[in-house]
Parts: C-alpha cells; sequence; structure tokens
C-alpha cells in the first residue's frame, strides 16, 4: 500500500437496512473493461436509451480530485500513478450516488469492479449481487490509441504514456479473478 492510500478511509460504511431495502429491487449493471475500451461512452448511450442512472467511478473520481482538499489531493495521485483508489471510497461514492436516485429503475456501475475485493464488498455491504455484468473487450493496441488521443483532445491528466502503461498493468493483473468470480455466478455479458 503507497503512502497515499494509507491515508485514505479503507473500510466503506455499512448501509442501514431501510438504504438495502431501497437498492433491492432496480437493476444493477456492472460494467467492466480496460481502460479506453469505451465504457463510459456505452453507459452514457444507455443511461440514454433505458432511463438509467449512470455512476461513473472515474468521471465521480476526478470531480473529487479536482477539489482542493487533502483527499481530493491524494486521490489525484492515485489516480496519477494508474492505480486503484482504496475500496472503501469507492463503494462510498457508489452507495451514495446509488440512494441519491432511489426511484431510478437501474443503475450502470460504470468502472467496477476493478479487483474482486471490490465485487466482495458490494455484496457485503449492499446485500445483494449485481443482475448483470457487462464485459468489453478491446485489443490492447486499440485502448492505448484511443487513451492517447483522448489524453490530447480533453486534456486528462491520467491519460499520458507512463500512466496509461500502469492502469494496463492494473487492469490486467486484477481482471481475470474478477471475471471468474462472475462466470462462476452467471452473470456474464461480453460486449466486443
Ligand atoms: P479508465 O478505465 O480509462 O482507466 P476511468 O475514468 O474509468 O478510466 O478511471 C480512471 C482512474 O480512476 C483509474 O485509473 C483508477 O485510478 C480510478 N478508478 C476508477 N474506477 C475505480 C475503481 N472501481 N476502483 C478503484 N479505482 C478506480
Amino acid at each position: 500500500m503507497g503512502l497515499w492510500e494509507s491515508k485514505l478511509p479503507q473500510k466503506a460504511r455499512s448501509l442501514r437496512p431501510q438504504e438495502k431495502d431501497i437498492l433491492k429491487s432496480p437493476l444493477i449493471i456492472f460494467v467492466m473493461g480496460g481502460p479506453g475500451c469505451g465504457k463510459g461512452t456505452q453507459c452514457k448511450n444507455m443511461a440514454t436509451k433505458y432511463g438509467f442512472c449512470h455512476v461513473g467511478l472515474g468521471q465521480l473520481l476526478r470531480q473529487e480530485a479536482q477539489q482542493g482538499t487533502r483527499r481530493g489531493q491524494k486521490i489525484r495521485e492515485i489516480m496519477l500513478q494508474g492505480l486503484l483508489v482504496p475500496t472503501g471510497i469507492i463503494l462510498d461514492m457508489i452507495s451514495d450516488n446509488m440512494l441519491s436516485c432511489p426511484e431510478s429503475p437501474g443503475f450502470l456501475i460504470d468502472g467496477f469492479p476493478r479487483e474482486l475485493t471490490q465485487a466482495k464488498e458490494f455484496e457485503r455491504i449492499v446485500g445483494r449481487a449485481p443482475n448483470i455484468v457487462m464485459v468489453f473487450d478491446c485489443s490492447m493496441e486499440t485502448m492505448v490509441q484511443r487513451v492517447l488521443h483522448r489524453g490530447q483532445v480533453e486534456h486528462r491528466a491520467d491519460d499520458c504514456e507512463p500512466a496509461i502503461h500502469r492502469r494496463l498493468e492494473t487492469h490486467y493483473t486484477l481482471f481475470e479473478p474478477v471475471l471468474t468470480f462472475y462466470q462462476q455466478k452467471n452473470l456474464l455479458w461480453n460486449a466486443e
């Protein structure tokens, strides 16, 4: 664990029974895939088409990173290194965002889970599994090309050469166990 991570909350807040109740019925879709695979774009399209709420973790983290707070600064540092933000923060972000749209028929959780602990923690905290897990498959060359292009157009700080390689490494190292976990639960849906 890095210096920055050690000072951020590692544990997610537990949900109250009434909160778990609210999250029992909506459709929950997790959307996974490497950097630049197109998950953000497709989530936006699906959210518009089906009237679902889009919870884009990278986007929410970037907003938080722009705050001039100590916490924002730490998150920014982790993202620039291409590493994962601690699971406690991620799960709090997901549950807060879902609970802020209690009427939504469905949620697209974009960029989650990125490691097995996140998958298991979600079930522990929210008290249920997702309905579907979508996986966007894309070659590494395409991912690198797209992310570099996006870096030029959108000026995203982590879309630069060293960070991309670190993000790809993080992705490929942690992805497989999550896939196996959902394969066993029969929840995987592959999009190519
Ligand atoms: P990409 O998938 O292209 O890397 P995202 O915008 O989805 O871009 O994520 C950007 C960064 O935000 C990641 O490199 C990581 O640092 C952080 N991040 C996003 N989702 C998660 C998550 N589920 N867990 C931990 N960190 C995350």
